[in-house]
């Protein structure tokens, strides 16, 4: 049971609907071929989503909207280049939340997050989610990080985890329901 989809005891507060018309920006960082772009493919066709509005000029763009408890959350996830995954292009811009994907197959992409995320904790001072993913759990032979390991840096870096399959859609829901639920209801998060 991942807390990413405990529900808030105060999540029916009337200071929620005035958030709902707001564009939230979520911002994608991994190292290549973590599965990035499989995973923003996968919530493409997710039951969750309300509608979706694909920019196609820029494939590393796409604007969504989730539905949730009856709600629609609407998100624009920017994928990030690892090479521009530098703090100066993220520090002063309006990003809600972080998405940190690592591949379990391969310990250098988890230490790759591991950096970013300590950066964004240290420079970035709008509140803001951190959500830290480890994709390919289907490949469990494979593995070279252990889950426990990567919840305790989780938990000592304030960000939440959980362990995907993009390949194998396990747990992409999830993901992306608690993703829009942590940017609407982060209680660090002053209302706009
Ligand atoms: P990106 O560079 O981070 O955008 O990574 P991609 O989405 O292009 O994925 C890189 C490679 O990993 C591709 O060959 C994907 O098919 C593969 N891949 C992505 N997610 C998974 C997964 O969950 N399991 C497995 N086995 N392969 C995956």
């Amino acid at each position: 049971e991942t807390p990413l989809l405990n529900k808030p005891a105060n999540s029916t507060n009337s200071s929620d609907s005035k958030n709902t018309a707001a564009i939230f920006k979520v911002a994608v960082i991994g190292a290549s071929g973590v599965g990035k772009t499989s995973l923003l493919q996968q919530f493409m066709t997710s039951e969750y989503m309300g509608g979706v509005e694909i920019s196609f000029d820029d494939e590393s763009e796409r604007t969504v909207s989730v539905l949730l408890d009856g709600e629609d959350t609407t998100m624009t996830f920017n994928e990030i280049e690892p090479q521009a995954a530098s703090v100066q292009n993220y520090k002063t811009t309006d990003i809600d939340a972080f998405i940190f994907i690592y591949s379990i197959t391969d310990k250098k992409t988890i230490e790759f997050v591991e950096e970013r995320l300590h950066d964004v904790q240290r420079y970035v001072s709008k509140p803001h989610a951190a959500i830290v993913v480890g994709n390919k759990s289907d490949l469990v032979r494979k593995r070279q990080v252990k889950e426990d390991d990567a919840r305790q840096l989780c938990s000592e870096l304030h960000a939440k985890y959980i362990e995907v399959s993009a390949a194998l859609n396990h747990r992409v829901d999830e993901l992306l329901v608690g993703i829009a639920r942590q940017i609407r209801f982060n209680p660090q998060r002053a209302p706009r």
